[in-house]
């Protein structure tokens, strides 16, 4: 597992990691793996892991670390990830980037880069004001998605200290139009000679 692009997208809930993931995926070539959808997916069809994952979700909180990790594992190994990937939303906290480095020592490969988008409190809630009412997600309602973001300043951001720590990080505003924001990975990345093969 060496070839291609290993790549994060690091940033607070309505930095619109999701629309980027699926530029960036599509540039790439590579599986854009996001575990809030995975999550969501999970909870729409009632499965196992839907159900133990539900109610943490809908307080906005992180679903526990050891489920997260095991969905993370298994995605992983599909075959489509053994030419690069792309993780939207993993890792969210220090036991999980343990769990990454572990898995990606264990098969002999490692990340290129950790973008970190960059956006405004008051930005992010009011885009998830109108995702909420555009898309009905549960976990989109004013007060919890105040939650999320302390979840996030909590728990998540201080991980961009560990990348940062490692030269892996990439920081780009996050505020502009879709096509804005993405030419301005794709620069952040070319100056890193990260480029689609
Ligand atoms: P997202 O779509 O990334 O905003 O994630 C939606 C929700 O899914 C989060 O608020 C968490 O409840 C859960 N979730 C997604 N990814 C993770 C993760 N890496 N660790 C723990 N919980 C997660």
């Amino acid at each position: 597992m060496t070839s291609g692009t290993r790549l994060l997208l690091i940033g607070p809930p309505g930095a619109g990691k999701g629309t980027q993931a699926l530029e960036l995926s599509r540039a790439f070539g590579i599986p854009a793996i996001s575990t809030g959808d995975i999550f969501r997916h999970n909870v729409k069809n009632e499965t196992p892991l839907g159900l133990q994952a539900k109610a943490f979700m809908d307080a906005g909180d992180n679903v526990p670390d050891s489920l997260t990790n095991d969905l993370i594992t298994d995605r992983l190994a599909d075959p489509d990830c053994g030419g690069g990937f792309l993780l939207d939303g993993y890792p969210r906290t220090p036991d999980q980037v343990r769990h990454l480095d572990d898995f990606l020592a264990t098969h002999d490969t490692a990340l290129d880069v950790v973008v970190q988008l960059v956006a405004d409190p008051d930005v992010v809630v009011e885009r998830l004001r109108l995702r909420a009412i555009d898309q009905g997600r549960s976990d989109d309602d004013e007060s919890v998605v105040r939650h999320r973001l302390q979840v996030y300043q909590e728990q998540t951001a201080p991980l961009i200290d560990i990348f940062t720590s490692r030269g892996l990080v990439a920081p780009i505003d996050g505020i502009g139009d879709i096509t804005e924001v993405t030419h301005r990975i794709m620069a952040a990345l070319t100056a890193r000679r990260i480029t689609p093969s």
